[in-house]
């Protein structure tokens, strides 16, 4: 495995899209783009991602998750078997009851293939001489925007069916080399009941990454970010202890618009378990300076060493603008800088 950085700066979930992307993508929904015009036009989206990252000073940095094209939604809708049924509500304020949902009318158990995780990491690969990772969501992650009523009798029970096809990805990344993977589980009810207990989350992560080794591990815990609002009980709280039974590396956790609420939780977890922590808001217009960030990092300071802890961001950067995440995450690379000595 890859020595440990101290206080390495990354970011969690995709990258900040430049403005001239809404037009390429009238143009791509109008039908002017050919398969291989599709390739090059998100093989320079990624290339844009990653540069930006480095030009930022990042330690370890992603493809952008350019090509999902939203957090889960690309993922979703390659699923077998599903009837999308429009939101019911069109007008008015953003609210969760926007989004499509999409119904599960078929067992979802012989699910072998999610999304070209692979192919993601070999691109980023190429393009980057900072170490990469790569994020994939976790079994509950998949659920998110699933009506599953018709066919599972509760959420775990469907977030289990997906179990088999994620660990087929992390065979697949790390027989590619890869060796650190997020594993992202929002609590992210978007549509019915989420009944999930830190027993079942556990339970269902150390059935993904069972037996792999050789490679880093955190979970990526956020209360979601729906064009950048919440949509959980921002609270960690009824998750710890019982969250540290996963076999993970560590755990990627929103402190930063939380004003760094129940910091106090990582100071249960053991040794050597990483926080990537989430000092970086991504729900406001203003931008973190180096001293707000190394005033945060002290605070985590108090519960892990540096080279158990890293800057990120509370979640993605996809809806921020560029020119907003790119001063966010050039002053959290400076923030690192200092408290490092360098
Ligand atoms: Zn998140």
């Amino acid at each position: 495995m890859t020595e440990r950085q101290p206080l390495a700066v990354t970011t969690t979930g995709g990258w900040a899209r430049p403005g001239w992307w809404d037009l390429l993508e009238e143009a791509e929904h109008a039908g002017r783009f050919g398969p291989e015009d599709e390739r090059e036009l998100y093989d320079d989206y990624c290339r844009l991602a990653i540069s930006d990252q480095e030009s930022c000073g990042l330690d370890v940095v992603t493809d952008g998750e350019h090509r999902r094209r939203g957090w889960i939604e690309s993922m979703t809708a390659a699923l077998p078997g599903l009837k999308q049924r429009p939101g019911p509500r069109r007008l008015g304020a953003l609210g969760m009851d926007m989004l499509d949902v999409w119904e599960v009318t078929q067992p979802l158990d012989g699910l072998e293939w999610i999304w070209d995780f692979e192919g993601e990491y070999r691109f980023l690969r190429e393009h980057t001489s900072r170490r990469p990772r790569v994020g994939i969501p976790g079994p509950y992650g998949m659920t998110t925007e699933l009506d599953f009523a018709a066919v599972y009798p509760n959420r775990k029970a469907c977030a289990e069916a997906f179990v088999p096809a994620v660990r087929s990805h992390i065979q697949n990344l790390l027989e590619a080399g890869c060796d650190y993977i997020q594993i992202e589980e929002p609590i992210t009810p978007g549509v019915a009941e989420d009944d999930r207990t830190p027993g079942a989350m556990v339970e269902l992560i150390n059935k993904v990454i069972d037996g792999f080794a050789g490679c880093t591990f955190t979970v990526h815990i956020c209360f979601g970010s729906f064009r950048r609002l919440p949509y959980a009980k921002r609270t960690y709280r009824w998750l710890f202890p019982r969250l540290l039974d996963a076999n993970v590396h560590g755990f990627s956790l929103e402190f930063g618009a939380r004003e760094m609420a129940e910091i106090d939780l990582v100071g249960q977890w053991d040794r050597g378990r990483i926080l990537s922590a989430g000092l970086i808001d991504i729900k406001t217009h203003y931008a973190e300076t180096p001293a707000d960030i190394i005033e945060r990092v002290r605070v985590c300071e108090k519960y892990r060493q540096l080279d158990e802890l890293e800057i990120s961001t509370d979640c993605g950067l996809r809806r921020v603008p560029r020119n907003l995440a790119i001063r966010k995450m050039t002053a959290a690379a400076a923030a690192a800088r200092e408290v490092r000595g360098e």
